[in-house]
């Protein structure tokens, strides 16, 4: 048995507010008047001055902003580095990633692949990255993924759906403010905040369990339940405890592994675009014969916040389109040795999942 060593985000400035701290972080890490900070910012702030004139930009700063509609793809990845070596006299001093999972796991990528050769596609694996990445500051506006704090950055490529995971891909400093969560919209809120829970109930029940995941998971599961649930915090309080949450729930999953919603929902995803937050609750939905108490739960609070789950998204697809899904979601071994334990070939069919999917 060999324990896995892993890295964790050195730097954290936690407060409501702390985002006006930003220049002060960043001003050290300059290292010429020519090595520019590069923004990316999702576009639903564009024109936000509340949020945008707390940025000072000096030299060659940029800001670029970047929808989050789509999922991250390799491709723009690798035009967002290019556009970046094209116009900067010399290599960034920081790329800052302000956005929900979609921004972070770009601002992520993005600074690897300004120091490693090749496509992004090359390194979406485990341990493929040979240099370290430029040092990269992540700011979430919404709580939920983890991907503030974990070890990966999750790409659709030409050929799959899979992260670029690495010790150089964790954020050299993360600033959580919760404020910046204040205008998320009532479902997206919900979507995102559920994949903070789904990950709480798959590491918790998963047979990779260990004291470590365990701990942060029960933490993150217990924030989730006075979130969702109790519903009796104020709104800054639920809002602070979220993002606790997310953080917790990313780092119960950085020791242990996700589980069949997580596989299933990368099938959705990468045949028929779904986002990573609403496929998840599309997909957990349905899995209350594998997670009976958490999909029971999630019930209760979907219906307390009058959440509508879109349906019959599979109604029309064809068998090929059908077994696309099932070899994305089967392909990722991990998840389901977690959720059912080394001999899950036994228990998970194809013929199940297509069952499963068609409900959906
Ligand atoms: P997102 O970044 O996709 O954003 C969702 C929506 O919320 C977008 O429309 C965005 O514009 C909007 N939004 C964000 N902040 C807002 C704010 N403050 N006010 C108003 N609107 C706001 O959402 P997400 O759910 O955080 O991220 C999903 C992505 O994260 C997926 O690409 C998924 O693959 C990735 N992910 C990564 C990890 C990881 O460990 N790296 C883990 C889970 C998910
Ligand atoms: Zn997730």
């Amino acid at each position: 048995m060999s324990y896995k060593n892993f890295p964790m985000v050195p730097k954290v400035l936690f407060g409501r507010g702390s985002f006006n701290q930003i220049n002060d972080v960043l001003a050290p890490k300059r290292l010429s008047i020519n090595s520019p900070f590069i923004f990316l910012i999702d576009d639903v702030f564009k024109g936000n001055t509340w949020l945008l004139s707390r940025i000072a930009l000096a030299y060659d700063d940029r800001v670029i902003f970047i929808s989050a509609n789509e999922e991250p793809k390799t491709s723009q990845v690798d035009n967002i580095v290019e556009d970046i070596i094209l116009k900067s006299k010399e290599r960034p001093s920081a790329i800052i990633g302000i956005g929900g999972g979609t921004l972070l796991d770009l601002a992520k990528a993005v600074s690897i692949m300004l120091t490693n050769d090749g496509e992004a596609k090359d390194y979406q694996g485990w341990d493929l990255v040979k240099n370290p990445a430029i040092y990269h500051v992540g700011i979430p506006t919404i709580s939920g993924t983890g991907a503030e704090v974990s070890r990966t950055t999750v790409l659709t490529g030409p050929d799959r759906k899979l992260g670029i995971n690495s010790d150089y891909t964790p954020f050299d400093q993360v600033i959580l403010d919760s404020e910046l969560t204040k205008d998320v919209p009532k479902d997206q809120w919900f979507f995102t905040g559920m994949d903070c829970y789904v990950h709480c109930i798959e590491s918790l029940t998963g047979t990779y369990l260990n004291a470590f995941s365990e701990t942060y998971g029960n933490m993150a599961l217990n924030l989730c339940k006075e979130i969702f649930s109790e519903n009796n915090l104020s709104e800054v309080d639920a809002q602070e405890k979220l993002m606790m949450a997310s953080w917790h729930g990313g780092m119960s999953i950085a020791y242990s592994q996700v589980g069949i919603a997580h596989a299933m929902s990368y099938g959705l995803s990468y045949l028929l675009g779904i986002k990573h937050g609403i496929g998840n609750c599309i997909v957990f939905d349905y899995l209350e014969d594998y997670y009976p108490e958490g999909v029971s739960l999630f019930k209760k609070m979907k219906s307390e916040h009058n959440i509508i789950l879109p349906k019959g998204l599979c109604a029309d697809l064809s068998d090929r389109e059908f077994d696309i899904m099932i070899d994305v979601a089967m392909s990722l071994e991990p998840l389901w040795e977690n959720a059912l334990g080394k001999y899950w070939k036994k228990t998970i069919t194809r013929e199940k999942l297509k069952a499963l999917y068609q409900k959906m």
